[in-house]
């Protein structure tokens, strides 16, 4: 038998790339990891322990205390979640104090060289499927498939929006949307691997096309194995 493939789904804020990777893990019987969770791990360690008196996240002691920073994920029903020394932190994650600072957070070279480890030694034996802003151009530059995802701010913001009221979470299309912008921003333009894509990833933009033709189109592209 031919080795499981390992892909590299990269892109935009709310493209849809996690929720996508997860079926396509699924269809194909393949590992999918969510890099961005890790992200917001770390950002959910920073705002518990590592504050000024402003409550603002506090760079440097992050950086002091990164290997005190356990992220794993476990299998709960089928599903990766994510845990923070030993606590399953797979609901705080997606608060919007974590939107709000993880990309000020992600773009410190020790935090990312910290999560890099964690990353490559899942794909190490293949079968893997992974989203994130770096995974074809720094994390996984060998991966057999490689995708760029992108879509229309006001698309990604409305699809955002439906998602976090159904978490039941309060919040207006207009705040969802101005995150969407800043992070894109902070992610592009950061020093150390900023958002890109690779030179030899497929570009999928799915403004007018669901999630069912998305995941269509990028298993159209992935040979039999
Ligand atoms: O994928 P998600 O939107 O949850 O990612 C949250 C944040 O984590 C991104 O906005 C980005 O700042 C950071 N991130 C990153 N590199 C990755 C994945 C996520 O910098 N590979």
């Amino acid at each position: 038998m031919t080795k499981k493939p390992v892909i590299a789904i990269d892109g935009f804020s709310s493209t849809g790339k996690s929720s996508i990777s997860k079926i396509i893990a699924k269809k194909l019987g393949l590992i999918h990891m969510d890099t961005g969770a890790l992200y917001r791990g770390v950002t959910y360690f920073a705002l518990q322990n590592c504050t000024d008196e402003n409550r603002n996240i506090d760079i440097q002691k992050l950086i002091t205390n990164l290997s005190q920073v356990k992220l794993e994920f476990q299998n709960i029903d089928g599903e990766l979640q994510l845990f923070l020394n030993g606590k399953n932190i797979n609901r705080e994650i997606r608060f919007p104090q974590v939107s709000d600072n993880v990309s000020q957070v992600a773009k410190e070279a020790d935090v990312r060289n910290y999560l890099l480890k964690t990353q490559r030694d899942i794909a190490e034996k293949g079968g893997v499927i992974m989203d994130g802003r770096d995974i074809g151009t720094v994390v996984l530059p060998n991966a057999d498939y490689k995708f760029f995802m992108t879509a229309s701010q006001d698309e990604r913001a409305r699809r955002r929006f439906l998602e976090l009221e159904l978490a039941g979470e309060k919040t207006d299309i207009e705040t969802v949307k101005q995150n969407l912008i800043s992070r894109d921003k902070i992610d592009s333009e950061r020093e150390v691997s900023p958002l890109k894509q690779a030179d030899d990833a497929i570009l999928i933009d799915n403004t007018n096309i669901n999630k069912e033709e998305t995941i269509g189109l990028i298993l159209s592209s992935i040979k039999k194995f």
